[in-house]
């Protein structure tokens, strides 16, 4: 079984191609002004998938972004070093690193 499909629709991005309610019609349609609306929650049912997903991939403006709980990286996060104080770069020592006013 495939993941969950989840989306959101950046309206402020939107410049009203209609390009996805051309695709998705049953999940985008658009206003007045020919910009696009999310038509229900953002959840995705499996067989309505790829037709939303070409909408998201054929977007000029990337105004319709997956939402997902998986993250692309688990690289764990490295803890912040303590900085080495010799190497300090201070007034103190300006002379042996080359600092000029
Ligand atoms: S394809 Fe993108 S820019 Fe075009 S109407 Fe849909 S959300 Fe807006």
């Amino acid at each position: 079984m495939s993941e969950p499909l989840r989306i959101k629709l950046d309206r402020t991005l939107c410049d009203g191609f209609g390009i996805c309610a051309r695709h998705a019609p049953d999940y985008f349609s658009l206003d007045d002004w020919g910009y696009a609306v999310l038509v229900g929650d953002g959840n995705i049912p499996e067989q309505h998938r790829d037709a939303v997903r070409r909408a998201l991939l054929d977007c000029p403006v990337h105004a319709i972004l997956e939402i997902g709980e998986r993250r692309p990286d688990e690289t764990p996060i490295q803890p912040l070093r303590e900085p080495d104080l010799d190497q300090l770069k201070t007034e103190d020592n300006e002379a042996e690193w080359g600092f000029t006013r």
